[in-house]
């Protein structure tokens, strides 16, 4: 298998050409369609992320309509638990990459838990809610934290844990995907974000490391299928592509991406999330392509509520207190206040990757949910 039996930019771009000035029948018919709840050809995408400013209300509707009748007034927490922040990487937009070292550490220490530290972290995690699950998240470094530590920590978890355990870590080997899923009982899921579709821009913004092979990262999610982990997510970093349809580009490349699954699996992602790029303290990066236009953003959310409609979608504390409330109806699930750092659980004087606009406690998110009338798990 390679990237370009998953993505062709050709294709995408063609049709989001081919479907560049939809007429306003047009669009209020793909509405219709999407309304049925059972998803969205290729040309609808478009037709939908390509439509006028005036329809854009009809298109949020029509998502908060079929992410009602499909997934309920539900919202599901996960929990966040950073292991390591060391990383051989070097995104350009990452306070934790290996460029950023002259830049922000200083004589801060990038570190990875110890196996008491890691326990003492996800115990202070666990004591918060009662998740179903939770995302375990380490930087890419062999020696630092390599497999066999991943799997050590992991049944760690698993003797404490029982809930679905979600990898968000570097793509593995088909062999390494396997010793893992032989090792942990829990549900596995493994989680990687492309970050870009394009591959132009994906090498632009991973000039080294092993991250940098486009073709790698965007298989991962297959061998881990194949290797027998239950489900798989994704998503991409809102603000990198710059290029001719800038992210109206990456929706296309999700619902490209997610349809090869269902087609090569018979299932669709368990989830995509919607990070949009923030750029930690000291890092010198200008976003190429921001999408700080909140309305805009909700309908990228909201086609692809309506192109994948089984598929979770995740917002985090990425987002503003405000905005997560307002897009709330059209997504599934959301972090509990995350804390992006190793030992950030326990110890409140951590480096973060990133500086968070929501700093709120889970309890304080869960509380406003509840207020909402929705039933929080
Ligand atoms: S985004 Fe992830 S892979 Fe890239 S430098 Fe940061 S921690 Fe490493």
């Amino acid at each position: 298998m390679t990237f370009q039996d998953i993505i062709n930019c050709s294709t995408i771009e063609s049709v989001l050409d081919g479907n560049n000035s939809p007429a306003k029948e047009e669009v209020l018919d793909a509405v219709g369609r999407a309304r049925s709840g059972e998803g969205l050809s290729l040309k609808d995408t478009a037709i939908l992320l390509n439509a006028p400013s005036e329809l854009v209300p009809d298109i949020i509707e029509a998502a908060k309509e079929v992410n009602l009748r499909i997934h309920g007034k539900v919202i599901t927490f996960y929990g966040v638990c950073y292991i390591s922040d060391e990383c051989i990487n070097a995104c350009r937009y990452c306070g934790d990459s290996a460029h950023s070292d002259v830049q922000i550490w200083g004589s801060a220490k990038r570190r990875t838990l110890t196996l008491e530290e890691f326990e003492k972290d996800l115990s202070a995690l666990l004591e918060g809610h009662d998740f179903k699950e939770v995302c375990f998240l380490a930087g890419e470094h062999p020696k630092a934290f390599d497999t066999d530590a991943l799997i050590l920590y992991m049944q760690t978890v698993s003797e404490i844990y029982k809930g679905k355990i979600i990898l968000n870590v570097a793509p593995k080997t088909a062999e390494e995907f396997r010793r893992i899923r032989d090792a942990i009982p829990n549900k596995l899921h493994f989680r990687v974000f492309q970050e870009t579709y394009d591959r132009y821009v994906y090498e632009r913004e991973h000039p080294t490391g092993p991250k940098a092979d486009f073709g790698w990262r965007l298989t991962s999610q297959s061998r881990a299928l194949e290797a027998g982990f239950d489900e798989v997510g994704f998503g991409v970093l809102f603000g990198l592509n710059d290029g001719k349809f800038g992210s109206r580009y990456e929706i296309m490349g999700l619902k490209t991406h997610s349809d090869y699954l269902s087609a090569t699996f018979g299932v669709h992602p368990m989830s995509i999330s919607f990070p949009r790029v923030l750029v930690a303290t000291g890092v010198d990066y200008e976003i190429p392509q921001p999408v700080d236009d909140d309305v805009e953003f909700i309908k990228l959310v909201a086609v692809t509520r309506l192109a994948i409609p089984e598929t979770n979608l995740i917002i985090t504390c990425r987002e503003k207190t405000g905005f997560r409330s307002k897009i709330r109806p059209i997504i599934n699930i959301e972090d509990f206040g995350a804390k992006p750092g190793p030992g950030a659980n326990y110890d409140n004087g951590v480096h973060f990757q990133m500086e968070l606009p929501d700093r709120r406690s889970g309890e304080e998110i869960r509380q406003e949910m509840k207020e909402q009338g929705y039933d929080v798990r």
